[in-house]
């Protein structure tokens, strides 16, 4: 994805990444907060090298693609709110953390092995392990669906979207990913490589709700099936597919 070729080994990718946790501190739970999603980064992860074809495994490649989908995410929000005569605010950060509590939301510290947008600080924060761990897993391209993902409740924030249930706000969010991934590959901002859309199959499988995961309870995101249909719809048809007024 982006600017360098990447493949992901088959058989590899495991369904370890669970749920992205989302939206603590305002947008779907107000002082609640998401179960946090399995753990890509423990101890039967596997290491550096281990995983992916072409070796593009490091920290720094994944602090590279971070940067890159924030700023393609700004670009393109910021373009979206223009065409319809809006200002657009950036969100103000986004926060790599390692530890439990490392980073707040809201009074509340925020777990390991989770992703979140804060909106009472406007702010995405990630467990840099948890997400490396996919990264390595799943594939460049989940790094840009996560950014994607969370940066997509921000814009729900700036919107004043709010659902009654978790899982419309999660969907949408989906939708949203899918549509700016989607739109800046049409605009050739991101360039896929073989196996990215693959990889966001993969991504999405890994972070559907359990079967027996009530569609109504709170944190619920949605399943495999409904998220991958959610963000293929935006991806396919660019916003207009997502509900958005
Ligand atoms: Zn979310």
């Amino acid at each position: 994805m982006a600017r360098r070729p990447r493949r992901v080994l088959p058989g590899l990718v495991v369904a370890l990444v669970v749920a992205v946790g989302c939206a603590v501190g305002g947008v779907s739970e107000p002082g609640g907060q998401e179960p946090a999603p399995q753990r890509p980064g423990g101890p039967d992860s596997p290491g550096a090298g281990q995983t992916r074809a072409d070796g593009t495994t490091s920290v720094e490649e994944f602090q590279q693609d971070v940067a890159d989908a924030q700023a393609i995410a700004e670009r393109y929000w910021a373009a979206q709110f223009q065409a319809s005569g809006q200002r657009f605010r950036p969100i103000r950060r986004v926060i790599p953390y390692q530890r439990d509590g490392e980073v707040s939301c809201g009074g509340q510290p925020l777990p390991r092995n989770n992703a979140v947008y804060c909106s009472a600080g406007d702010f995405i924060a990630y467990d840099v392990n948890w997400s490396v761990g996919a990264f390595r897993q799943v594939g460049d391209a989940f790094v840009f669906y996560l950014l994607g993902h969370e940066y997509a409740h921000g814009i729900q924030t700036r919107l004043g979207i709010r659902y009654s249930y978790t899982i419309q706000q999660e969907l949408q969010a989906d939708c949203m990913a899918g549509a700016y991934l989607g739109d800046s590959v049409r605009s050739a901002a991101l360039k896929l490589d073989d196996g990215d859309l693959e990889e966001f199959r993969e991504g999405l499988l890994a972070v559907g709700d359990e079967p027996d995961q009530p569609w109504f309870a709170e944190g619920s995101h949605g399943t495999a099936e409904q998220r991958t249909e959610a963000f293929f719809r935006g991806y396919e048809r660019s916003l207009a597919a997502c509900d958005l007024t």
